[in-house]
């Protein structure tokens, strides 16, 4: 069974035909770490506080649950507890109550199994080719990849660090770009094929140095290995290798290195995997790129983004997070609304600006705070041009991809209007093609309830990263916002001139409206103009501006 909503009636029906197969099937609360009754009468009560019956490594943020609760996504683990293993699954699930309301929970399927009597399998083979036992080997590796998991990859480097101190180490960290598009596109069978040959290729590496290697999480791994075995032509050939074997005409497979040469063994070895992780990310999104080697510049860098995470509280709390507007211009000349975005306006009056801090915000796990305070902000603003020759005016929020797992958008954003009894059409919310291609079936049953409930839903960037027409198939969003790359090359180059006056085209006929951003020239105005468009954004007509600037605009231009 294949479905994630299901009535309490069904969802009992579904575990007692699993109780034939699991030793344990049930569903759980990972929120508030309960287990859930489900009575005949479909009602939902909870027992017990905390769930954990094994003895979980990092029970609760990081149990299986929690997990598949915050990514929604499968996830799978096992623990080890009282001489049994539990091969945990973990499974989101809404159930749906009888008076309509919707109870987002998770399905743990638990097989137990006592310690050292697994079948003989790969498991098994592995293990011996290792010197584990197989129950050893369970508990430090990874299930898919057989590579080691998050915490014994970290326990094994500081073993390694410490018992070799003459030698000098590199930590190496690996991210395979895009590779929750790979699920998208392709299913979850291809991502786990590439999972499983990549880390094999990396694996080959480590191993066959003297270093290691692991799996932090979905397509992140991590490999310590001796300075002197360390050569990039390596790492590039294994790139080439997997780019043979897994691109295709619509998907370019690239997989990034971020290279630290350890300088400081007795650095916590997060810290080190932190560093080769700052390196990577200045090449994530080079397909021309593959290595990358951390130097003062991202120390730097690394303080910066330290600063931005212990500050960001305080400095949302006083009030430094500032909501700019950048006004939206109809073929008229008419403003007829604007695009919030974040400033940063420091205590000494220096300006931050989102480049510099939204990726680490989201990294971090705050951005949901700041954008939950610019959406506040813009709301408010609303309110205070009602009743004003403002009153017409939309206001578009951005919103990031982490935001959909990390607070319930809809709930804030209905709460918002509510509360300041705004009109919810005036409040247009900014979603990236990222974050609609990340979880299609999420964030689609998300931006349709925002729509019901009569926010205009804008799909931000589109052409910045993969388009896929499929995401408008699917998402059938008001307005499609179409990014400045597209518009670069539109002088000079006669296809890209094509590709874009369809693009225009056919969102008129799906009967999106459709705004360009980052118009700079009046050539760039005409030339869009020609082509059907009638909506603009960009530093031609104003870049954006604080609040009172953008009003002084709206005014002077009536
Ligand atoms: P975006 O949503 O695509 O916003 C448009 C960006 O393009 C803004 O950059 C704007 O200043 C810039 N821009 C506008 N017209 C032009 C132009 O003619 N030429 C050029 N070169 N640039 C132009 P900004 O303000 O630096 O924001 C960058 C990105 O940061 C935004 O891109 C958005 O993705 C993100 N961002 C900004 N504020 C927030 C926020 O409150 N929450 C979230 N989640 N993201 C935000
Ligand atoms: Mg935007
Ligand atoms: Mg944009």
């Amino acid at each position: 069974m294949n479905r994630t909503e299901f009535t309490v009636d069904e969802m009992k029906t579904h575990l007692d035909q699993l109780s034939g197969t699991y030793d344990l099937a049930r569903v759980v609360d990972p929120i508030e770490c309960r287990i859930l009754e489900l009575h005949d009468d479909g009602s939902i009560s909870m027992n017990k506080k905390c769930y954990g019956i094994w003895n979980a490594d990092r029970k609760c943020v990081n149990c299986t649950s929690s997990m598949a609760c915050r990514t929604g996504c499968h996830q799978e683990k096992t623990e080890q507890f009282d001489n049994r293993i539990f091969d945990i699954q973990s499974d989101p699930v809404t159930l749906m109550m009888q008076n309509g309301e919707a109870f987002p929970a998770v399905m743990e399927l638990v097989s137990i199994r006592k310690e050292g009597s697994s079948d003989p399998s790969a498991n098994d083979r592995e293990a011996e080719n290792r010197g584990h036992s197989a129950a050893e080997f369970l508990a430090l590796h990874d299930h898919l990849t057989k590579v080691l998991s998050a915490g014994p990859f970290y326990e094994k480097a500081r073993e390694l660090l410490d018992e070799k101190p003459e030698l000098s180490w590199v930590m190496i960290s690996a991210d395979i770009m895009s590779f929750r598009l790979i699920n998208t596109l392709f299913g979850v069978t291809k991502g786990n094929e590439v999972l499983v040959t990549t880390a094999a290729g990396l694996d080959g590496i480590a191993s066959g140095s003297g270093g290691i290697c692991g799996r932090l999480g979905g397509d992140q791994f991590a490999m310590l290995i001796p300075e002197s075995a360390y050569s990039s032509s390596a790492l590039e050939d294994i790139a080439e290798e997997l780019y043979g074997s897994f691109s295709s005409g619509i998907f370019t497979f690239c997989v990034h290195f971020g290279i630290y040469s350890i300088d400081d063994p007795s650095l916590p070895v997060s810290v080190m995997y932190g560093r080769a992780n700052s390196a990577l990310r200045t090449i994530r999104d080079d397909i021309t790129r593959i290595t990358a080697c951390y130097d003062d510049e991202m120390l730097r860098r690394t303080l910066f983004e330290q600063e931005i995470i212990s500050g960001f509280e305080d400095a949302l709390g006083s009030g430094q997070f500032r909501m700019y507007l950048q006004p939206l211009v109809s073929d008229s000349g008419r403003i007829f609304g604007a695009e919030a975005l974040a400033r940063w306006i420091r205590e000494d009056g220096s300006v931050v600006m989102p480049g510099e801090f939204i990726e680490t915000l989201e990294n971090a796990g705050l951005i949901h705070q700041l954008d939950r305070h610019i959406w506040e902000l813009a709301v408010k603003q609303l309110r205070e041009w009602q009743g004003t020759s403002m009153e017409d005016m939309t206001i578009s929020v951005n919103m990031s991809a982490k935001d959909f797992y990390n607070m319930d958008i809809y709930d804030v954003l209905t709460e918002l209007i509510e509360r300041y009894d705004v009109d919810s059409s005036r409040l247009r919310l900014e979603i990236t093609e990222t974050a609609l291609l990340e979880e299609p079936e999420k964030s689609g049953m998300i931006v349709s309830d925002l729509q019901n409930r009569g926010f205009i839903v804008e799909i931000d960037d589109f052409g910045k990263g993969h388009s896929s027409l499929s995401l408008l198939k699917n998402i059938q969003a008001d307005v499609l916002k179409i990014d400045m790359s597209l518009l670069n090359e539109i002088e000079s180059d006669h296809r890209s001139r094509i590709i874009l006056g369809s693009v225009i085209d056919m969102a008129g006929r799906l009967g999106m409206e459709v705004i360009s951003e980052g118009i700079e020239t009046v050539h760039q105005l005409e030339s869009l103009r020609s082509m059907g468009c009638s909506n603009f954004q960009g530093f031609y007509f104003s870049p954006p501006v604080p609040v009172g600037e953008f009003e002084k605009q709206c005014l002077n231009a009536v």
